[in-house]
């Protein structure tokens, strides 16, 4: 069957190979001037796992809106972070000054910042003024769903370099 190429980037991608990671997805340019990259924050490899619980992609999102912004090298850069409606991950939207190994770099320093939750008064905007739906999030689940996430990109040793090697201990 021919396969045609689609206006959204995300459906020309093999779904079945694809693997848990960081990817750069797509660069739009805006008005023929300005350049974003969306870049593809993959927690699960889909149909190989259960996607994420609602609950986790939802406090995800408040921490990761929040804390990567704070990064001193891409906070500025950011236009979105946005959860996929298929939860296995997220799209973060950058100007196109942003590397990967940058980003690899804001989400160890956000789970820095932020991990692991030991309660609900950790999610940052939870709240009725700020938030449509304070009552969905997840804490244990969400440590361990980004502790899995960044084992993905870490290892073991690079973890422990970049001081977040307790995404390595079991007893988050
Ligand atoms: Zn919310």
């Amino acid at each position: 069957m021919e396969s045609k190429k689609s206006v959204v980037s995300s459906f020309d991608v093999d779904h079945l190979t694809l693997r848990e990671g960081l990817y750069l997805r797509s660069v739009y340019t805006i008005n023929e001037q300005l350049a974003v990259h969306s870049w593809d924050l993959r927690f699960c490899a889909p149909m190989d796992h259960a996607p994420l619980d609602s609950g986790v992609v939802h406090t995800i999102e408040h921490l990761m809106a929040y804390y990567l912004r704070l990064d001193e090298h891409i906070g500025g850069s950011i236009v979105s972070l946005c959860p996929m409606g298929c939860k296995t991950g997220f799209y973060l939207s950058t100007m196109n000054d942003v590397t990967a190994e940058q980003i690899r770099a804001a989400l160890a320093g956000a789970y820095k910042k932020a991990f692991p939750l030991k309660s609900k008064e950790d999610i940052v905007g939870l709240n009725e003024v700020q938030c449509g739906n304070p009552g969905l999030f997840a804490v244990k689940s969400t440590n361990e769903a980004m502790a899995a996430y960044l084992r993905k990109l870490y290892t073991r040793e690079e973890a422990e370099c970049e001081g977040i090697g307790s995404i390595y201990n079991s007893e988050l």
